[in-house]
């Protein structure tokens, strides 16, 4: 069962994993390097917040070895915003000792690393995975919690005795990073979006009745209105990432108006008298913690949409993961089958 599991937390992350930074590298010098300046970024950090101070952190100083000649001035105003200041202070200090002691480059042993200033347990082997691709797991907040779902156990014992067993000879860098990116994305604290996820058939949080929203919930869940905005152009279909739609708000989807807001009764009232929008009916979807009553609309006209937006056709949205929600409405138009 383990194996399995982790294998398909492989493959799932092989093929949907974000476009980070940290995870493109030139070399493997650069890539220990930017490992490491990640985990210290990440640390209490979401990686959203964390992106453009990484960005521009490595625009500025994109070495270990430029890094341990900067000073500590000119570190913590690259590193101002981020908070967490002791973070910028043990980073140059774990440069200068990596300069003294190791020649520049970073060690691949456990020992060194929890050495290091700023690098605890979670850190040290989330490097040695993530930047050495050896056969460890760090176990963070992400990773605590999807294995207690998955396995529905507790205690520290326990998980990390599941944790061992979920670990691979190979790609162990992918099967970590996979585990994270599964708990920030699908596995999320409060509302976990079992039904798009991949794992739903192998997890006891998604069978076990007990964990589930039980019919009282269900019935009360709340519905609302919106109005789904469709413009297709060659063959591919416009697509934002929509800020009203609670736990999806990370995923692709189609622009979506709710009904109530002047923006949704001006549509509205344009689909009764412009010929230029077409109504192509009503869908019910059913989220983690609402009811969604959709109106499809379609419209000739390029509509005003803030960037980034994006338009992508059926096939490029096959290497995209994404949610059951969007899928429902693309089947609903007949954009995919
Ligand atoms: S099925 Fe649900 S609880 Fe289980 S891993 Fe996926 S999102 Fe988490």
């Amino acid at each position: 069962m383990h194996s399995s599991i982790s294998k398909k937390i492989l493959a799932w992350y092989q093929k949907y994993q974000r476009d980070l930074p940290w995870r493109k590298y030139k070399n493997q010098k650069d890539r220990h390097y930017k490992v490491l300046l990640s985990e210290f970024m990440l640390q209490q950090t979401q990686v959203k917040t964390a992106l453009p101070f990484f960005n521009n952190f490595y625009k500025k100083i994109n070495s270990l070895e430029k890094l341990s000649k900067t000073s500590q001035a000119k570190v913590n105003k690259l590193w101002q915003g981020l908070g967490y200041y002791r973070r910028a202070k043990f980073l140059l200090e774990t440069s200068k000792i990596i300069k003294k002691k190791y020649n520049y480059k970073l060690p691949s042993q456990y020992e060194d690393l929890i050495a290091l200033p700023g690098i605890g347990d979670y850190t040290a082997k989330a490097i040695l995975s993530i930047a050495f691709d050896k056969n460890e797991i760090g176990m963070d907040g992400n990773v605590e919690r999807v294995v207690t779902r998955i396995f529905n156990i507790s205690g520290k014992k326990k998980i990390l005795k599941y944790v061992e067993r979920l670990k691979v000879e190979k790609k162990s860098s992918f099967l970590m990073q996979g585990l994270m990116e599964l708990g920030a994305l699908i596995c999320k604290p409060k509302l976990p979006l079992c039904s798009d996820c991949f794992l739903n058939k192998n997890c006891k949080y998604s069978s076990n009745k007990k964990f589930n929203l039980d019919k009282k919930v269900k019935a009360e869940k709340k519905i609302k209105k919106f109005i789904a905005i469709i413009f297709r152009k060659n063959k591919k279909i416009l697509l934002r990432h929509e800020k009203n739609l609670g736990p999806l708000k990370e995923f692709l989807n189609v622009p979506l108006v709710p009904e109530i807001s002047q923006e949704g009764r001006n549509y509205k009232k344009i689909l009764k008298k412009n010929k230029n929008y077409q109504n192509l009916g009503i869908l019910n979807i059913s989220i983690s913690n609402f009811k969604a009553e959709i109106l499809c609309l379609e419209t000739k006209k390029m509509i005003k949409v803030n960037r980034p937006y994006y338009f992508m056709n059926a096939t490029e949205l096959k290497s995209k993961f994404i949610s059951s929600f969007l899928k429902k409405i693309l089947k609903k138009i007949k954009f995919i089958k």
